[in-house]
């Protein structure tokens, strides 16, 4: 099948490119970008122009920060493209329900993809908590906005999430393993006194259930999910990557990397005309920005 890449940033080159040039279901038939181009494929710098030049394309992958990509969303799916989205899938709840009632409107499917679901780890995390009951759970995610996020001014705009960019891969994989759903109850936030978007957040959720995100640690990085259930606990190291079952590395996991997982099941989903949106990270992150208690702290400068 072939594909376009939309907005040909940090994420497009580091993971899209590379996973669908080594997948044999798809083809890089085409980028669309303003600035950026890949060597060998047909670039845009237009997206009206493309959807209206290469109907070929059945399918658009849109690596855009979530603040400028509803249109283009809504336009590939009006214009009869099946449409796969990074997260966060968009910069509110009402915007992705749009776009998912327009795709089934129109008879094509949307992926909203969550990458840190397809950590090798996860899957084998989601089976040994499936029979269990999770008495207490704690999230750290603790990372360097500079080193991840160079400059991007983006995260911190309105719509940019801020350090729920990161946070909500693991909220992704909280709600993908949890055995039975839990809801925000408290939230404390800190903003730069300089920024739109919180730099670290500590959550409370029923069931046992908080987490720690930060933007500000350098050196070691930290992302793990540590869980206690009634019949012993498990730990998710390394953003869903590592799994230990009572303190012991075990050694079940995914053979495929995340991104090319992400292009493998979006190919099963455009061939069965299926579309997958769990929205359910993304319902913690609009509670916590409702809920949260704001606190300012020292301004923020790249
Ligand atoms: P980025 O490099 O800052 O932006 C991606 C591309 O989007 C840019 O190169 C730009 O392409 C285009 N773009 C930016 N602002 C635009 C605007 N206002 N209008 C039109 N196009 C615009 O961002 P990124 O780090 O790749 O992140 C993109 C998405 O991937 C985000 O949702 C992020 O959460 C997700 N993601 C990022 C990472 C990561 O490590 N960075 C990891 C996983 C997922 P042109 O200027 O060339 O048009």
């Amino acid at each position: 099948m072939k594909v376009a890449l939309v907005g040909i940033g940090k994420i497009a080159v580091d993971q899209h490119v590379p996973a669908i040039v080594a997948s044999p279901d798809w083809e890089l038939a085409a980028t669309v970008s303003r600035s950026g181009r890949v060597e060998g494929v047909d670039a845009f710098g237009d997206f009206a122009t493309f959807l209206v030049q290469r109907p070929d394309v059945t399918v658009v992958s849109l690596c855009l920060p979530p603040q400028p990509r509803f249109p283009y969303a809504e336009a590939a799916l009006r214009a009869g493209r099946h449409v796969m989205l990074e997260k966060p899938p968009g910069q509110t709840l009402a915007e992705v329900h749009a776009l998912r009632d327009l795709a089934a409107s129109v008879g094509v499917t949307l992926y909203a993809t969550w990458h840190s679901r397809m950590a090798h780890a996860v899957a084998a995390a989601k089976a040994w908590l499936s029979d269990k009951t999770v008495t207490r759970a704690h999230i750290t995610w603790r990372e360097d906005v500079r080193h991840w996020h160079p400059g991007q001014d983006w995260v911190f705009e309105p719509g940019g999430m801020g350090v729920f960019d990161p946070g909500i891969n693991a909220l992704s994989i909280l709600t993908e393993i949890l055995p039975a759903p839990v809801h925000l109850t408290a939230a404390d936030l800190e903003f730069p006194a300089n920024r739109q978007t919180p730099i670290a957040a500590r959550l409370t959720f029923s069931g046992g259930v908080t987490a720690d995100f930060d933007w500000r640690q350098t050196g070691p990085q930290t992302w793990d999910i540590e869980v206690q259930t009634d019949n012993g606990n498990l730990a998710l190291r390394m953003g869903g990557n590592v799994l230990e079952v009572d303190g012991k590395t075990t050694g079940e996991r995914s053979v495929m990397g995340e991104y090319p997982a992400l292009y493998a099941r979006m190919a099963e989903l455009v061939k069965g005309r299926q579309s997958e949106v769990d929205l359910s990270p993304m319902v913690h992150v609009s509670d916590a920005l409702t809920l949260g208690r704001r606190i300012t702290t020292d301004a923020f400068h790249f």
